[in-house]
């Protein structure tokens, strides 16, 4: 029997495991699958960790005392079990906390349909989702402008989104998959996601082996929802990333079913993707599958390929033979509704075959290794300021804004043009368009000279002198020549 106790000695080990219990059916299906990884002689070792609800109640609002830091950080692979989230204001997301501490910049997620032995809207799908798990509008910096307007920062970096691609290439590699498609919505934004896929086509010429694709997000969602068999491995930024993983889960049918690695350059941490379903919690029936899953992933990932192997097919057989938890059981479908020892039980009994029907795996130890991208060095030149302006006198007649600012505004500087949400309103709007409290006023230096954050100073000081409530500036810049900045809608 491999020795599964927790221990202290030897911190930097490869094969040491932080595991987390969690809430609600957390302990139970931690239980199942600590019980099937040693049944299977996986060489680990752990030490546990609190987390989640009982953090929560002692004060700490990220669901996590300072202590467990330690042990998370120096152990190279995190197994957790779901957590309950208390409701209220106050609590910060575990989730989120340990990505962002840690540097878990890809989330993987695998997902597969079981059929016919487990219900699905699909066949045949077999594909992974790799979710940029950092950045976009998940940096949580958003502001409220004006009465009327709030607004969230975007943020795409170039490392950021060279790392995930290049990881989402790795994976496929390491994994024997053919395909990277690449989502995003790069027609309509242009610098954020055009910078995403932008880097994609780059990374994708370094890797011939493998064939690449772009697909906008909302024709490549519809298409997952409809055909997930035309997919292999999918590279998306976090939000599209967060959504897309969902659809994947749902059509296979296999949200209970399915794990999901966060990875980082050097801790990773495996979950399942449901949460703590307090619903059935103690009841000993919650499904161990997920959590499984997930641990599968980890095994895979520590170089313990054939081992993971063993128990995924294991559980194909078992899935095949028809024992299923409450939760996937159907009538004239499974054979035999159990709880979750009997489960855990009947996996560790299949533990040396394969299944008969469903694919067999063999998985390769995948070590994969991604560099820290160079930083990126540009000309950088100050061309023009956007002005926000929070102004709503009168009937909020554009031109009469227009007029007030061109006064204003100091010799040297011009005023392009002043949006409304992002359409142009001056000069030369059209009576149609809704207008809210918040404008954009676009200034460039007479001639289109680069300027100084000296003269910005003066544009904002006149501006304020003439009573016009500046709430936000962002710089105008162009990089080796290039507009680093895009044009009003109508300009
Ligand atoms: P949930 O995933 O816990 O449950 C949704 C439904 O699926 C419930 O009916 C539940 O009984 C069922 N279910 C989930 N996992 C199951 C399993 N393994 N076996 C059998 N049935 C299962 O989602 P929820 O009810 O929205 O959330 C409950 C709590 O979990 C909340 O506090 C939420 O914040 C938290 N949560 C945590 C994580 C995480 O820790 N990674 C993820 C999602 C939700």
């Amino acid at each position: 029997m491999p020795d599964t106790m927790t221990s202290n000695s030897d911190p930097a080990a490869p094969d040491h495991v932080t595991v987390a219990h969690g809430d609600g059916i957390g302990p139970e299906i931690m239980d199942a699958v600590l019980h099937i990884l040693d049944e299977a002689g996986a060489p680990l070792r752990y030490e546990t960790v609190e987390i989640g609800k009982a953090m929560y109640e002692k004060g700490h609002s990220s669901g996590i005392a300072p202590e467990a830091w330690e042990v998370i950080r120096r152990n190279p692979a995190f197994l957790k079990a779901p957590i309950t989230t208390p409701l209220g204001g106050g609590y910060k997301s575990l989730n989120v906390t340990i990505r962002k501490s840690l540097n878990l910049f890809a989330n993987v997620r695998p997902t597969k349909s079981y059929t016919p032995f487990v219900g699905s809207v699909h066949r045949g799908i077999d594909l992974v989702i790799v979710r940029e798990n950092e950045e976009d509008l998940y940096a949580g910096i958003e502001h409220q402008q004006t009465a009327e307007v709030t607004q969230v920062l975007k943020l795409i970096t170039r490392p950021g989104t060279e790392r995930i691609v290049r990881y989402a290439f790795e994976y496929a590699r390491a994994y024997g998959r053919r395909k990277v498609t690449c989502m995003t919505k790069n027609n309509i934004m242009k610098l954020t996601d055009g910078l995403f896929s932008r880097i994609f086509e780059e990374v994708a010429a370094e890797y011939e082996d493998i064939d690449s694709e772009h697909q906008i997000i909302d024709i490549g969602a519809a298409r997952l929802a409809a055909q997930p068999e035309l997919f292999d491995v999918v590279v998306t930024l976090n939000l599209y990333g967060d959504i897309l993983s969902d659809i994947a889960s749902q059509v296979a049918g296999s949200v209970g079913l399915a794990g999901s690695a966060n990875v980082g350059p050097r801790v990773a941490m495996f979950e399942a993707i449901h949460g703590s379903a307090p619903d059935i919690a103690g009841r000993g029936v919650a499904n161990p599958s997920g959590l499984l899953q997930g641990a599968i992933q980890m095994l895979v990932h520590l170089g313990h390929a054939e081992l993971a192997s063993t128990i995924q097919n294991a559980w194909l057989r078992t899935l095949e033979d028809g024992v299923h938890t409450a939760d996937v059981f159907q009538s004239g479908l499974s054979e035999r509704e159990v709880g979750t020892e009997d489960f855990t039980r009947a996996v560790i009994e299949r533990l040396g075959e394969q299944p008969n029907k469903l694919e067999a795996v063999s998985y390769r130890s995948g070590g994969i290794e991604i560099s820290t991208p160079e930083p990126a060095r540009a000309d950088k030149k100050l061309v023009g300021i956007d002005v926000f302006i929070d102004w709503s006198e009168g009937d909020r007649n554009p031109d009469r804004l227009g007029a007030r600012l061109e006064e204003a505004a100091p010799e040297g500087w011009d005023l392009k043009m002043v949006t409304n949400r992002g359409v142009k309103v001056y000069p030369g709007g059209i009576p149609e368009t809704f207008l809210t409290d918040h404008w954009r006023c676009r200034f460039v230096r007479s001639g289109g000279e680069n300027t100084s954050f000296d003269r910005v100073l003066e544009l904002l000081r006149a501006l304020g002198g003439a009573h016009l409530d500046v709430i936000k500036t962002e710089h105008l810049y162009t990089f080796d020549g290039e507009r680093g900045y895009s044009l009003g809608q109508g300009e």
